[in-house]
C-alpha cells in the first residue's frame, strides 16, 4: 500500500458500532483495533483507573457500571441532551469524539505516521444540525472533515466499485443501531449518482430490541423503567442478544438473574415479529417516497443492496423480498460496506490514481426554505408559511439566490428564520436557525438582500447575504440552531476534552478482558458464577505481576473459557 504522509482515512461512526478504513492500491481497506477488531463498539466510559475506555471494554461496562458508561449517543447528534459519565456531563459531539479518537489511534498505529483529515459518514437523513454536529465531534478529536458522505452513498460507492463499468440502479436499504434510509443510485461507466434519499432518524435496530426488552420484562413481571439502572441495561442486552439469535434460529431462550434467581424467558419468531410490527410498518414509508422522488417503478430497479446490522434481522429481510420480489444482495458484509465506501471517498479526496474513472455525486435529502409572511389585510399577516427554497434530492453542491425585502421601511434587521422539511407549515419542519440580517439606510434606500443558500458536498448549508444598494457581500452565521453549540463554548470544551486521557492502547486488551468477565459475572447464577469469579480472580493476581508473556498466556486462555461460556447459553 501506498503510505504516503498524508492520508485520509474513512469514518463509520455508527450508534452502535464505528469502523475506521484508508484506501490502498488494493482497494478499501478496514483497520482493525488493539483488539484485533474490525468493529469498535460506540461506547464510551470511565475505567477504575480513571481514563477513558473506549469500545468493548466501555460496552461490557454498561452492565457493571451503567453511571460511568455511555452509548447509543449518536441519537443525540445535534441536540442538547447530556449524557452524565460519573460526575461529568457529556453532550453527544464530546462522546462521539472519544470514539473518533480512538479510531484516529487505530488508524495511526496502523499506517505509522499521523492523520488530520477524514471523510465520515452520516445518516442521509442527518439534518443541517446533526451534521454540524458531526464536524464539531471530529474537530474535538483533532480530525478535519473532508467530506461527510451518507451512509447507503457510500454502501453503494464500495458495491459500484467491485463492478465499475456496470450499468444499474440500486437501492440501498440501510437499517443501522437508531437510524434508517434509502437511497437511489444509478452508476453508469464509473459514474455514481444520487437519485433520491429518503428516511427515518428515529428508527433504527435498537426500537427492535427496546420492543423485546417490555416483551421480556413483561414475561419476568417487570417494565424496564421501574427496575434499577443494572437490571435495566441487562435486560436490554439479553433482549439485543436474543433479538440476533433470532436472525439466525426461529425461537429464542434464555434465562434473566433477578434477585438471585434465574427467570427463564422465551422468543418466538413469530411473536417478535407481532410485537415489532409497528416498526416495520415505518420502513414502507421512506422506500416508497425514494422510489417515486426518483420517478421510478419497483421493477426498474437492477439491484437492491441491504446495510447495517439491522438489515439481518428475518422479517426486514422478507419485507425488502416481498417489496422488490427478489432477494437482497449482501455479498459485502453490512457491518463493513459504510466504511469501505468512506474509505473510497476519502481515495476520491486524496485523487488516488486507482480511482480515476470514478466519479460521485449525491444529493440533498430534504428541502430547505425559510419562514414567509403572507399579507391577508391592511397590516394584517399570516406567519408561518414555508417557503421551499432548495427541494429536496437536488445534486449537491447546490447553490439559490433569492431576493427578499422588509416588511416595514424603517427596520434595520429581517431575522429570518430557517428550516428543513416538506410540510407547507414551518411549525412542522425543522427548524435549522435564525439569519439576522442586518439592513443599512433610511427608510427610503433600498433595503432589499440578496440571499444566497449554498449545500456543500456534506449536505451543510451556508448562507451569504448581499445588500442591493453596497453589492457588499457577507457570510451569515445561522444563529440560535437547537441543539449546536457556539463557536465560543466549542473552543472551552475542546481545551477541556483534551485533558481527559484515553486509556493506554496496549493495555486495552486487559482492560477489555476484565470487563467482559465482570459481566458475565453480573449476568451468571450459581456455579458458573463461581468459576467466572475464580478466573476475574486469577486474571487480576496475573496482571498485578506484570510480566507480559504470562499476561499474554493467561488472556488467550481465559479469553477461550469465557467465550465457552458465553456460547453455552444466552446469560
Ligand atoms: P449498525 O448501526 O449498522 O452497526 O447496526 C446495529 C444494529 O443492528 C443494532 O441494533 C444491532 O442490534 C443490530 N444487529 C446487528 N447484528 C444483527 C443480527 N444478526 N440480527 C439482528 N440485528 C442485528
Amino acid at each position: 500500500m501506498t503510505a504516503s504522509s498524508k492520508t485520509l482515512i474513512g469514518i463509520d461512526l455508527g450508534t452502535t458500532n464505528s469502523l475506521v478504513a484508508v484506501f490502498t492500491d488494493e482497494g478499501p481497506r478496514l483497520i482493525a483495533n488493539s483488539l484485533g477488531e474490525f468493529l469498535t463498539p460506540s461506547a464510551v466510559g470511565y475505567g477504575d483507573d480513571g481514563a477513558l475506555l473506549v469500545g468493548r471494554a466501555a460496552k461490557d461496562r454498561l452492565l457493571t457500571h451503567p453511571a460511568q458508561t455511555a452509548a447509543r449517543f449518536k441519537r443525540y447528534m445535534g441536540t442538547n441532551h447530556e449524557m452524565t459519565l460519573g460526575k461529568k456531563a457529556f453532550r453527544a459531539e464530546e462522546l462521539s469524539s472519544f470514539v473518533l479518537r480512538s479510531l484516529r489511534a487505530d488508524a495511526e498505529a496502523f499506517l505509522g505516521h499521523s492523520v488530520d483529515e477524514a471523510v465520515i459518514s452520516v445518516p442521509a437523513y442527518f439534518n443541517d444540525i446533526q451534521r454540524k454536529a458531526t464536524i464539531t465531534a471530529a474537530e474535538f478529536a483533532g480530525l478535519k472533515v473532508n467530506r461527510l458522505i451518507n451512509e447507503p452513498t457510500a454502501a453503494a460507492l464500495a458495491y459500484g466499485l467491485q463492478d465499475r463499468q456496470g450499468e444499474s440502479t440500486f437501492l440501498v436499504v440501510d437499517l443501522g443501531g437508531g437510524t434508517f434510509d434509502v437511497s437511489i443510485l444509478e452508476m453508469f461507466s464509473g459514474v455514481m449518482e444520487v437519485r433520491a434519499s429518503a428516511g427515518d432518524a428515529f428508527l433504527g435496530g435498537e426500537d427492535f430490541t427496546d420492543a423485546l426488552a417490555m416483551e421480556l420484562g413483561r414475561q419476568i413481571g417487570i417494565k424496564p423503567e421501574d427496575v434499577s439502572r443494572e437490571d435495566g441495561a441487562r435486560l436490554r442486552g439479553l433482549a439485543d442478544r436474543m433479538k440476533v439469535q433470532l436472525s439466525e434460529a426461529p425461537e429464542a431462550r434464555a434465562e434473566f438473574a433477578l434477585k438471585g434467581e434465574a427467570r427463564p424467558v422465551s422468543i418466538t419468531r413469530e411473536k417478535f415479529d407481532e410485537i415489532t410490527d409497528p416498526i416495520l410498518k415505518r420502513l414502507r414509508l421512506p422506500i416508497q417516497r425514494a422510489i417515486s422522488d426518483a420517478s421510478l417503478r419497483a421493477d426498474d430497479l437492477h439491484r437492491i443492496i441491504t446495510v447495517g446490522g439491522a438489515t439481518r434481522m428475518h422479517a426486514v429481510r422478507q419485507l425488502v423480498t416481498r417489496l422488490f420480489k427478489r432477494f437482497p444482495e449482501y455479498s459485502i458484509d453490512p457491518d463493513h460496506v459504510v466504511a469501505l465506501g468512506a474509505a473510497v471517498q476519502a481515495g476520491l479526496a486524496a485523487r488516488h490514481k486507482a480511482l480515476d474513472d470514478v466519479v460521485m455525486t449525491d444529493v440533498c435529502p430534504f428541502t430547505l426554505g425559510f419562514e414567509t409572511s403572507i399579507q391577508v389585510g391592511e397590516g394584517k399577516y399570516e406567519h408561518g408559511q414555508f417557503s421551499p427554497m432548495i427541494e429536496r434530492n437536488t445534486v449537491v453542491p447546490v447553490s439559490k439566490a433569492d431576493i427578499i425585502s422588509p416588511l416595514h421601511p424603517n427596520q434595520h434587521e429581517i431575522a429570518l428564520r430557517i428550516f428543513q422539511g416538506e410540510s407547507p407549515f414551518v411549525k412542522d419542519n425543522i427548524l435549522i436557525g435564525t439569519l439576522h440580517i442586518p439592513l443599512r439606510g433610511g427608510p427610503k434606500e433600498d433595503k432589499s438582500v440578496e440571499l444566497r443558500y449554498t449545500y456543500d458536498t456534506s449536505g451543510v448549508l451556508e448562507v451569504e447575504a448581499t445588500p442591493l444598494a453596497t453589492k457588499k457581500m457577507e457570510r451569515l452565521v445561522i444563529e440560535g440552531n437547537p441543539g449546536s453549540l457556539p463557536r465560543a463554548e466549542i473552543e472551552n470544551r475542546l481545551k477541556a476534552l483534551s485533558a481527559i486521557k484515553i486509556h493506554p492502547r496496549d493495555q486495552h486488551e486487559n482492560a477489555a478482558l476484565i470487563a467482559r468477565l465482570r459481566a458475565a459475572f453480573e449476568n451468571s447464577l450459581g456455579d458458573k458464577r463461581q468459576s467466572v469469579g475464580r478466573l476475574i480472580a486469577e486474571f487480576e493476581g496475573v496482571l498485578s505481576r506484570q510480566d507480559v508473556r504470562e499476561i499474554n498466556e493467561a488472556r488467550r486462555n481465559i479469553d477461550q473459557i469465557i467465550g465457552n461460556f458465553e456460547r453455552d447459553d444466552v446469560f
